[in-house]
């Protein structure tokens, strides 16, 4: 299951809502909503920081005016969500006894003789 996408500051533990992109030939910082798929010079930035966001000398700031809100779950996200149910409403297995039945009964070890029974060389 894919976690939800963090703020790509250090030690930042909040969700990511933005997105900041470096346009690099521009020399602009764009904040964005969140993109759908992370690229290259791009980072996912929560509010706080999308909004305190401040560019390098000489680099412009655009910055998307509206409300930063979290992404709509996506479809593969609803798929993910509905088996975690799934598996979590399904009785628990039952642990493997192997290794608990070997030692219960050890395998005796291998020997050229079994029982009553003797291997005979094949004849020609
Ligand atoms: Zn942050």
């Amino acid at each position: 299951m894919r976690s939800p996408r963090r703020c790509s500051r250090n030690g930042c533990p909040r969700q990511a809502v933005a997105t900041l992109t470096y346009v690099y030939n521009e020399s602009t910082a764009v904040v964005g909503p969140l993109a759908a798929f992370a690229e290259p010079h791009t980072y996912d930035l929560c509010e706080p920081h999308a909004r305190s966001l401040t560019a390098p000398r000489g680099w412009e700031v655009v910055r998307h005016e509206g409300e930063f809100e979290p992404p709509p779950p996506t479809t593969d996200d609803l798929v993910a969500l509905a088996e975690a149910v799934r598996e979590a409403a399904r009785p628990a297995p039952r642990p493997p006894s192997d290794a608990q039945t070997q030692n219960a009964h050890p395998t005796p070890p291998p020997t050229s003789r079994r029982g009553h029974l003797r291997v005979i060389p094949p004849t020609h």
